[in-house]
């Protein structure tokens, strides 16, 4: 008997696809790093159809994989070669429920594309702070479960500091209804906190409440041309400084990842006269329209070329010329999608390591690894800095596993040494089980396994995501 006849009375034919072209998107990630197979891939419209399905995973042992937007750059929404999972598409439960206006918030189902997102709250003259290169494509349920961060996470933090309510149905069809609009809420162990972040291995996310914040009525950009990342980490003291909880975005670019951007990825194009070896790419926000933030930027930035702080600064003098300094900055993983064979890390450590950090990176990536390009790029108001090794085109395929070893693990080394993240925000997902293991500390593991076991005991939430098999 086929175990997806147990659906069929449950589900709608259009939600349940076993047509091996119309799956194929949904089996590879967005970088094509994971490939895998699946029985079918799953479309529920509502809550109780979420719920039927995990009743009918616990009751046939079926693997349950939660998907998105699959833009997720860990693996953690890619099911593994056996055939035996289903993919759970979440992209039907896609309404916003609610949004609050006297309260400040919005409650969204886990399908939203995080750009309409945003749109809705600002059309009630709000704004959902949450802001991704891939905000056009990801969705609710999937910034979520990974916890992202973005660009903005220097002023409004993490997903984790947006949530305040979570829907949820646990891996035996349990809906758990937690959409709360609650500042403050100690009853009880914090479940959401738990459950944001877990990447479809504790449980299917299917809405959120969010906080709203007051629109940015003003805004200033800027992208500048410095020397060493030591210079953007004086930049950003001095913008604390003068702009304080105005700063939106700070962001860290190498002039490598610059070059790729700008040859790679169409419409994008270069403000400054001449390059240089880094930029920061710098936002103010104020939610006062009589607040003089491009002023406030214009005299911080004229402050810092008398400092020698940086070399040079494009100020956007329109919207349009603000949104060409942004498209360069998202640019980036699709130039490095472009560029050919990379090994790319999400690291973060403490702000004020990350000039010695890049260093200590540059210099085994010169002496091991001299046939590849080193960039840098990331969120380094936040010590979040991705790393990007890209290899020469005519790599053999089959050398580049190997080399990801071996340059993993001398990254690694040197995050442990500096006491940081394997990972900032991008998630474990399948690409870093292995690195969890080796770098978590043994007890934080067992805690993590036990927890798994409460929310998952047979084991059917995403299998080999986070916490390898056993
Ligand atoms: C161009 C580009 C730029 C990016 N920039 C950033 C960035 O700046 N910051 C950042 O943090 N990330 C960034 N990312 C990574 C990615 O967009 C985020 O991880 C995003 O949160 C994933 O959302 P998604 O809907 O695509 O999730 P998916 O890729 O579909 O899934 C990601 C994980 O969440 C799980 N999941 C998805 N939906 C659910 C659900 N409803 N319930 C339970 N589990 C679920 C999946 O099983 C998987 O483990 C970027 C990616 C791209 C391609």
């Amino acid at each position: 008997m086929n175990p997806l006849d147990g659906l069929r009375a449950t589900l709608d034919p259009a939600a349940i696809v076993t047509d091996p072209q119309a799956m194929a998107p949904q089996l590879t990630d967005w970088r094509g790093k994971h490939r895998g197979a699946a029985l079918a891939l799953l479309r529920p419209r509502s809550v109780e159809e979420v719920s039927a399905i995990l009743r009918w995973a616990t009751a046939t042992r079926t693997p349950i994989v939660p998907q998105g937007g699959n833009t997720g750059l860990s693996g953690g929404a890619t099911p593994d070669g056996s055939g035996k999972a289903v993919v759970l598409s979440l992209a039907r439960l896609n309404r916003i429920r609610a949004i609050d206006t006297k309260g400040d918030t919005l409650t969204a189902e886990a399908g939203c594309i995080l750009a309409d997102v945003q749109q809705a709250a600002a059309a009630q003259d709000r704004l959902f702070p949450l802001c991704l290169g891939s905000e056009g494509s990801c969705q609710i349920g999937g910034v979520v479960s990974t916890n992202a961060g973005g660009i903005n996470v220097i002023r409004y933090g993490t997903v984790r500091d947006l949530v305040l309510g979570l829907e949820y149905v646990r891996a035996d069809g349990a809906v758990i209804q937690g959409l709360k609009p609650l500042r403050k809420d100690n009853a009880g162990y914090a479940l959401k906190e738990l459950v944001i972040g877990s990447e479809g291995t504790l449980a299917v996310v299917t809405a959120a409440t969010f906080r709203l914040f007051p629109r940015q009525r003003v805004s200033a950009t800027a992208l500048c041309g410095l020397d060493s990342p030591s210079a953007a980490l004086k930049l950003l003291s001095l913008l604390k400084q003068s702009a304080g909880e105005r700063i939106s975005s700070f962001e860290l670019m190498c002039d490598g990842e610059m070059g790729l951007a700008l040859d790679l990825v169409p419409g994008t194009a270069f403000p400054l006269e001449r390059r240089h070896s880094w930029y920061v790419f710098i936002e103010l926000g104020d939610s006062d329209p009589a607040g003089r933030v491009g002023e406030l930027l214009t005299k911080t930035l004229a402050t810092a070329l008398e400092q020698s702080l940086l070399q040079d600064a494009a100020i956007a003098q329109s919207e349009a010329q603000a949104k060409a300094i942004w498209h360069l900055r998202f640019a980036v993983a699709e130039a490095n999608r472009r560029a050919g064979p990379t090994v790319s890390h999400d690291t973060s450590v403490a702000v004020a390591d990350v000039p010695a950090f890049i260093a200590a990176v540059e210099a085994i990536a010169a002496e091991r690894f001299s046939e590849a390009r080193t960039f840098f790029v990331g969120h380094v108001g936040d010590g979040n800095i991705h790393v990007v090794l890209l290899f020469p085109q005519q790599t053999p395929r089959d050398q580049l596993g190997e080399l990801a070893t071996t340059v993993n693990e001398r990254i690694f080394a040197i995050i442990g040494d500096f006491g940081g993240s394997i990972t900032a925000e991008h998630g474990i997902g399948r690409s870093l089980t292995n690195a969890l293991l080796q770098s978590a500390q043994p007890g934080a593991l067992e805690l993590m396994r036990a927890v798994k076991l409460a929310f998952d005991p047979l084991g059917i939430l995403n299998p080999g995501a986070v916490l390898a098999r056993r």
